[in-house]
C-alpha cells in the first residue's frame, strides 16, 4: 500500500509556485493577489481561510481577508463582489461558503468575475470544465487529479466511484475522471443510491466525498483498490487540545490495508486543495500579464 501523501506533494508545488513569484518579483511585475471573503465565525470556515492566508504567505502572494459580520445583507455582500471584480490589484478571490441562509450562495457565485473566480465555482467556468476547455479547476478536484498525476496512477479504462454529487467536489471530479486523458468509466453514488457497495466492490478507484465519517468500511472495497478519502468532518474528541479530531470518510484501518494507494486524512486531499487554489490564483496573475 502506497500513501498518497498529500503534504509532501503540495509543499513541492508550493516550491515551483514560490520559485515563479521571485521570477516576477524580479521581473518587477506585482506578485500574485488572493483575496478571501469570510462572512460569520464558523469555525471550520475561519480555519480554512487562516490556512490559505499562511499558504500564500509561503508562497510570496499577497493575500488579504475581509471579514463581514453574518448580519451582513444580501445586497451589501454582492456591492463587495462588485468592488472585487473591478479591484485591479486582486488578481482572484474566494467568497468562502457556507454563508449565512439569508444569502443566496448561488447569487454571489454568479456575481463574481468568471477571470477572478479561483475557486472554479462560476457557471461560466464550470461549463468550460465540462466542455474541456481551459479554465479555473475547482481546487479540490483540481488537487485530486494532481496527487494522481504525482504518483503516477493510470486511471485510463478503469472503473471509478465517485461517493457524492456535489458543485464542489463530487459532479466535477466525476466529469473531469471521464474526460479525455484520464479516460475514466465513472459510476456516481448520492444519498438516494441503493447498495453503494456492491458498487464501490466493483471499482478500481474510490472518490468518497460524502461528509460522513468512516462511510467507507473494509468490505466495500476490493484488493488493490485505490482509495481517495476528500471528507473533512470534526468528531468531538476531549482527548485533543481542540476537543475534536478531524475524521475522514474512510475507515483507514479497515481499507488500507487492501489498497495499492490510499489518500490519508489529514494530510491527503486537504493540502492539495490549498496548493490548487494557489495555482489557480498564479493562472489569473498571469493571465492579467
Ligand atoms: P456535500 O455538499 O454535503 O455533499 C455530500 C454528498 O454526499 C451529496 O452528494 C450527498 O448526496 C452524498 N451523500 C450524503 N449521504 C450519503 C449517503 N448516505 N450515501 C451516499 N451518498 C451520500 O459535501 P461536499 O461539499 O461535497 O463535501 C464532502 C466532504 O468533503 C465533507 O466532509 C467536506 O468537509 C469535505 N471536503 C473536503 C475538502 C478538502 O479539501 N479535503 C474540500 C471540500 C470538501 P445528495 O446529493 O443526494 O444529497
Amino acid at each position: 500500500m502506497v500513501l498518497l501523501d498529500g503534504k509532501y506533494t503540495s509543499a513541492a508545488i508550493k516550491e515551483g509556485i514560490a520559485a515563479k513569484v521571485r521570477e516576477m518579483k524580479e521581473a518587477g511585475k506585482p506578485v500574485p493577489h488572493l483575496v478571501a471573503v469570510l462572512v460569520g465565525n464558523d469555525g471550520a470556515s475561519m480555519t480554512y481561510v487562516a490556512n490559505k492566508e499562511a499558504a500564500c504567505a509561503q508562497v510570496g502572494f499577497k493575500s488579504t481577508v475581509l471579514r463581514f459580520p453574518d448580519t451582513i445583507s444580501e445586497e451589501q455582500l454582492l456591492a463587495e463582489v462588485d468592488k472585487l471584480n473591478k479591484d485591479a490589484s486582486v488578481d482572484g478571490f474566494i467568497v468562502q461558503l457556507p454563508l449565512p441562509k439569508h444569502i443566496s450562495e448561488k447569487k454571489v457565485i454568479a456575481a463574481i468575475s468568471p477571470d477572478k473566480d479561483v475557486d472554479g465555482f462560476h457557471i461560466i467556468n464550470v461549463g468550460k470544465l465540462t466542455q474541456s476547455l481551459p479554465t479555473f479547476v475547482s481546487a479540490t478536484p483540481k488537487g485530486i487529479l494532481s496527487l494522481l498525476d504525482q504518483y503516477n496512477v493510470e486511471t485510463a479504462g478503469k472503473h471509478c466511484v465517485v461517493i457524492g454529487r456535489s458543485n464542489i467536489v463530487g459532479r466535477p471530479i466525476s466529469i473531469l475522471l471521464n474526460q479525455k486523458g484520464y479516460d475514466c468509466t465513472v459510476t456516481v453514488c448520492h444519498s438516494r443510491s441503493k447498495n453503494i457497495e456492491v458498487f464501490t466492490r466493483m471499482a478500481d478507484i474510490i472518490i468518497a466525498a460524502v461528509g460522513i465519517p468512516e462511510f467507507v468500511t473494509g468490505d466495500m472495497v476490493k484488493e488493490g483498490a485505490i482509495v481517495v478519502d476528500v471528507g473533512i468532518t470534526r468528531v468531538p474528541d476531549d482527548t485533543k487540545p481542540k476537543g475534536y479530531r478531524i475524521v475522514g470518510d474512510v475507515k483507514f484501518d479497515e481499507v488500507a490495508p487492501k489498497c495499492s494507494y490510499i489518500t490519508p486524512v489529514p494530510g491527503g486531499v486537504g493540502p492539495m486543495t490549498i496548493v490548487s487554489l494557489l495555482q489557480n490564483t498564479l493562472q489569473a496573475a498571469e493571465a492579467r500579464m
